[in-house]
């Protein structure tokens, strides 16, 4: 049972979803602008919000930009997009959002998506609890209750996926990690995203973390691992 925040123009769409969310034994609002969503966002403070990209007054990346803005508690988004939108799904997971549905999809489908990231959301509040909220190898420290990495002392910005590539890393050390591993366990998803995706994403991780980033080493041909 949560509480879970439609933003959505299509009117049609959004009473589909407010139904089916509630009949799903959810509480469930819907928005039909960006600027009403970032308000019933405050007022409600829902567990996960449903974002359609194409809002009539601002875009569905802006809203996520918003949501996240300043806010300590990590609220999971599924991003809801039209086909052909490569750029802005893109952009969306980027932005943090945890998972995405292209436009038209099954209700059941999206009801399942709702389910894996709440699932996925407690395990991590779980975790917390019994392994301790923080990793580390080397300089790097990650705190999965605050959702905070930081090299040597200093906070660095990472995306939601980023954050779940460096923790998946950082549970698993010096074992080889598969592309298609990573794909299954980080992103969740199998459709449409390639195996060159992983390599794109190890590459800003890296990037990020700086010399830190030297332990996620590539085992040429098979993936990565985590040296410590
Ligand atoms: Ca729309």
């Amino acid at each position: 049972m949560a509480r879970i925040l439609v933003i959505e123009d299509e009117q049609d769409l959004g009473s589909l979803l407010e139904y089916n969310l509630k009949a799903d034994g959810h509480q469930t609002e819907v928005a039909r602008t960006g600027a009403a969503a970032i308000a019933r966002y405050r007022a409600f403070k829902p567990d996960l919000v449903l974002l359609d990209l194409m809002l009539p007054d601002i875009s569905g990346s802006e809203v996520a930009r918003l949501i996240r803005e300043g806010e300590s508690r990590r609220v999971p988004i599924i991003m809801v997009t039209a086909r052909g939108e490569e750029t802005d799904r893109v952009k969306g997971l980027e932005l943090g959002a945890d998972d995405y549905v292209v436009k038209p999809f099954s209700v059941k489908e999206l009801l399942l998506r709702v389910r894996n990231v709440l699932r996925r959301q407690g395990d991590g509040a779980a975790e917390a609890a019994t392994q301790g909220a923080v990793s580390s190898s080397g300089e790097i420290m990650l705190d999965r209750e605050r959702h905070e990495v930081k090299v040597g002392g200093r906070a660095i910005v990472l995306t939601a996926l980023e954050f779940r590539l460096l923790k998946t890393f950082l549970e698993r050390p010096g074992r080889v990690q598969t592309r298609e591993t990573l794909l299954s366990d980080v992103w969740g998803i199998d459709a449409e995203i390639t195996t060159r995706t992983v390599d794109t994403h190890i590459k800003r991780l890296r990037e990020k973390l700086g010399s830190a980033g030297n332990v996620i080493e590539t085992i040429r041909g098979v993936g990565y691992k985590l040296v410590s």
